[in-house]
């Protein structure tokens, strides 16, 4: 990692304090991603399975292999060596994602 792309980086999303504030030479790049379950594609899996006698293991093999889940948004954040232990709520540390899943909501109501 590059001088620019570190001071990019260098503050901890937890406690919004430099990373090198921690005292500790290391810190963590953390990538959160949100997915969407494809419910039409669940169900059609599940409809070969139960046609298949009730062998899911069958159906993943005879199905068409697509996707079940699509990336909804996703976003990297940086903690600090003093706040990687501490738990917190993941929605929270993916606001700063909010247009992203703003967009992609607008694109799913205005679908047909
Ligand atoms: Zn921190």
């Amino acid at each position: 990692m590059k001088e620019e792309e570190l001071r990019g980086i260098a503050t901890c999303k937890l406690c919004g304090e430099k990373i090198g504030k921690a005292g500790v030479p290391m810190f963590w790049r953390v990538k959160l991603e949100r997915y969407m379950l494809n419910i039409d594609a669940l169900k059609r899996q599940q409809g070969l399975g139960m046609m298949l006698g009730g062998h899911g293991a069958l159906a993943m093999v005879m199905g068409v292999n697509e996707d079940m889940a699509e990336a909804f948004s996703s976003v990297e954040i940086t903690v600090c060596e003093t706040c990687c232990t501490e738990s917190t709520c993941i929605a929270a540390l993916a606001e700063d994602d909010e247009t992203e899943f703003t967009s992609k909501v607008k694109s799913l109501s205005e679908a047909p």
